[in-house]
């Protein structure tokens, strides 16, 4: 006997070579698409999406811990305020979060990512040690944490342990708020090696993420990879690289070179590597660095909210650059905000608009969307590239009675209202993940319980951390 295949119709779904109308779709007990047929009539019992229906948008860089303090530091402390004050009180909730607060604001904003369209995230997690520096008794309490999150919430997960050693170029040594990131090289590859079932066993894939050129010496950087690649070839390396200025004029003071031309110099980059942020490049660095295959990681809504910088999507783009978004620091978690926001940079930055669309897909939502999928499913290194046979099934349906979507001509005009003009509300209705709807009317099924866990967990923070 056979299993009958799962199955949903959709008038409009967005494919990876552009729109299509009347697409059948179906998927396999494991998630797995194995038909994605257009102008298809409507099978008899067949359910229906109740609008337009997207690919699910894998979310490229996540520090979970960070929700917790989100509309915090939204305050002047000093005559010019940065990115590094921000840090300060970053390191104030690193330095304090326990693993069952971790597991809340994981959770929390898991359901919180799901419920705004993303469908998988690459946690770029580097929280290791106790609150005194020391491993835990489980090495991989805090990962495991992570994992459990995602899982309960049913969010995809690209899981990326980061290697943090020094506090700044040269071997500074770490500082004390780092003290909970610091793991030798081989350390790394032992807790890497242990993860490995764990995270096979929930669908979930392992990576690096040598946290940046100033808190990884060089040798490290090398074993650390080469060590990776020796368990699985195909893992995905995340560093963040080029996002401050200040770090470019140290990088320089040390090397003699921009962190983007010493990692291209000395780093085997290539498709499997994600550039986060890459905010400060020349023409030259956009050209090389755009030529490894690598994928540029940007975190719109973060940039802005640190003041950051701009990235040149219209360098990128031009040099055949991939790239996706992530939502970083969680300032806000919406998928459709960081694509407004990455265009809307762009606008400001030359004066004109509309920078993001192609040739071949004049709607500047829609063309974004399908490059950031594609882009996010490769940093992901997870089959979540779209919807086509082979993918995962992972899919958002908007609600095409929303009253910003009600009466527009086309699904493509739809998809616009809702990365342009739904901005601090969602035309979302529905978000599935391997087959699986998650949420439903907007609402993911354990909204309640995960948004009060996450408001307790920071309840605690605040209260036991003034
Ligand atoms: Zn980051």
């Amino acid at each position: 006997m056979t299993a009958t295949p799962h199955t949903l119709h959709a008038t409009d779904a967005l494919l990876p070579t552009g729109w299509a109308r009347d697409v059948l779709l179906q998927w396999d007990a494991q998630g797995r698409l194995t038909g994605v047929t257009s102008g298809a009539p409507c099978p008899p019992d067949t359910p229906r999406a109740q609008g337009p229906l997207l690919p699910g948008m894998p979310n490229l860089h996540s520090h979970a811990f960070q929700r917790a303090f989100a509309g915090l530091t939204e305050y002047r402390g000093a005559a010019q305020d940065s990115f590094w004050s921000w840090r300060t009180l970053m390191y104030r909730f690193a330095g304090a979060i326990t693993p069952q607060q971790l597991e809340a604001v994981a959770f929390g904003l898991y359901v919180e990512m799901l419920e705004a369209g993303y469908t998988s995230v690459c946690e770029f997690h580097y929280l290791h040690h106790d609150t005194d520096g020391r491993p835990y008794a489980d090495d991989a309490t805090l990962s495991q944490a992570l994992l459990r999150a995602a899982a309960r919430a049913g969010l995809g997960l690209t899981l990326l342990p980061v290697l943090y050693q020094t506090s700044g170029f040269g071997g500074l040594p770490p500082s004390e708020g780092q003290r909970r990131f610091i793991r030798s090289t081989d350390n790394m590859l032992a807790l890497l090696e242990r993860l490995a079932p764990a995270c096979r066993a929930q669908g979930a894939r392992l990576g690096l993420a040598p946290h940046s050129l100033r808190a990884v010496p060089p040798e490290s950087l090398r074993e650390a990879v080469a060590g990776l690649h020796a368990i699985d070839a195909g893992a995905p390396v995340h560093l963040h690289i080029a996002e401050q200025t200040a770090e470019v004029q140290a990088c320089l003071a040390w090397s003699g070179q921009r962190p983007v031309q010493w990692l291209l110099d000395h780093a085997p980059v290539d498709a499997r590597w994600c550039l986060v942020h890459a905010t400060h490049m020349t023409p030259d660095e956009y050209q090389r660095a755009a030529g490894t295959g690598a994928v540029a990681g940007l975190c719109p809504t973060t940039e802005a909210n640190l003041g950051d910088g701009i990235f040149d999507t219209q360098v990128w783009r031009g040099a055949g650059g991939r790239w996706g978004v992530g939502s970083d620091s969680h300032a806000t978690v919406n998928a459709a905000e960081e694509l407004l926001m990455l265009e809307y940079g762009q606008r400001l930055m030359t004066r004109q608009r509309n920078l993001l669309a192609r040739v071949d897909q004049p709607s500047v939502a829609t063309a974004m969307t399908l490059e950031a999928v594609a882009g996010g499913a490769q940093a992901s290194a997870r089959p979540i590239a779209g919807l086509a046979v082979g993918q995962q099934a992972d899919w958002v349906v908007l609600d095409a009675n929303d009253p910003l979507l009600q009466g527009l001509p086309t699904a493509e005009a739809m998809l616009s209202a809702h990365v342009f003009a739904s901005h601090r509300r969602s035309a979302v209705a529905e978000v599935w993940v391997a087959g699986q709807p998650h949420v439903r009317a907007g609402r993911h099924v354990l909204h309640h319980e995960a948004l009060s866990g996450l408001a307790t967990a920071r309840r605690q923070l605040l209260t036991d951390n003034p």
